[in-house]
């Protein structure tokens, strides 16, 4: 899935192309696409569109009447429209400009679960970004801190709860907990000051290396194409200490960290119900 980074590089390209261009219509392609009623889309028709933003995962096209929110979740992208064909290959919803360009918002496979809502005012605060954290990004050191200690879980998991810190999500969790030298599974109120002082500085750097490599493209990267240590990694030698690199399979992600790096040198059985994950 498309995190921070990705969708940053991704709003700052499509504002670049499109901003300032004029909105003739929006068009739901698919019946689940569209998750609002109020306010209507027609509302930003006849209106340029200020710039595309980010908060969390979402893309924010902001008109001034109203801002259409846009979750790419797993397979879902926006991209110019070059053919506007009638029936697009996996074309979820389009937005036609007076100038005769388009963006196309496509989702891949037939989970369809990416989806546009159309708010009005100031988006934050309002579905679906009601529920959000605070920016991964702009984190301070005392507010990380203060976060870890209420919300005790295991830290690969919080790190990828969006409603305790928005942004960051398999990967980077990955990213983040090997460049700290931190277990994925260590429990977040247990960490001491110079744990999260190293947490707080990978957060930032591994959004900073994404974030640039992100910048250097024309679209999106694919998930095999982005810098890293250990996400995807496995059986490969780590970076920092030559030790492997290892797995721990989920139904919906893997978690990969080295051990000599992270886990004291532990190596986590690769299931569930080990007991040493409980
Ligand atoms: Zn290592």
């Amino acid at each position: 899935m498309p995190e921070m980074p990705e969708v940053q590089a991704h709003a700052e390209r499509l504002t670049e192309a499109f901003a300032g261009a004029t909105l003739d219509r929006f068009r739901p392609l698919a019946f689940t696409a569209l998750k609002t009623a109020v306010p209507a889309p027609e509302a930003a028709a006849g209106h340029p569109l200020v710039e595309v933003g980010r908060r969390g995962k979402h893309l924010l096209l902001r008109f001034e009447p109203v801002t259409f929110v846009v979750h790419l979740m797993q397979g879902g992208r926006l991209r110019p429209d070059e053919k506007q064909a009638g029936k697009p290959r996996g074309g979820q919803a389009r937005w036609t400009f007076a100038d005769g360009r388009a963006l196309l918002l496509t989702e891949a496979g037939t989970e369809r679960k990416a989806g546009v809502w159309v708010v009005e005012g100031e988006p934050d605060g309002q579905e679906p970004l009601a529920e959000l954290g605070p920016e991964a990004a702009t984190l301070d050191r005392t507010t990380l801190g203060r976060l870890l200690a209420e919300q005790s879980m295991r830290l690969h998991g919080w790190l990828r709860d969006q409603r305790i810190v928005a942004g960051l999500g398999r990967r980077l969790a990955n990213e983040i907990c090997h460049r700290a030298r931190l277990s994925p599974f260590g429990t977040t109120a247990k960490l001491d000051e110079e744990a999260v002082d190293r947490l707080h500085a990978a957060i930032g750097a591994c959004i900073d290396e994404s974030l640039a490599y992100e910048r250097t493209r024309s679209d999106m990267s694919s998930s095999k194409d982005r810098p890293g240590a250990v996400h995807h990694r496995e059986g490969e030698a780590c970076p920092v200490c030559g030790d492997t690199v290892r797995a721990v399979e989920y139904r919906s992600y893997t978690v990969n960290y080295c051990p000599t790096c992270q886990t004291g040198g532990k190596v986590l059985a690769d299931n569930t119900t080990s007991k040493f994950l409980k």
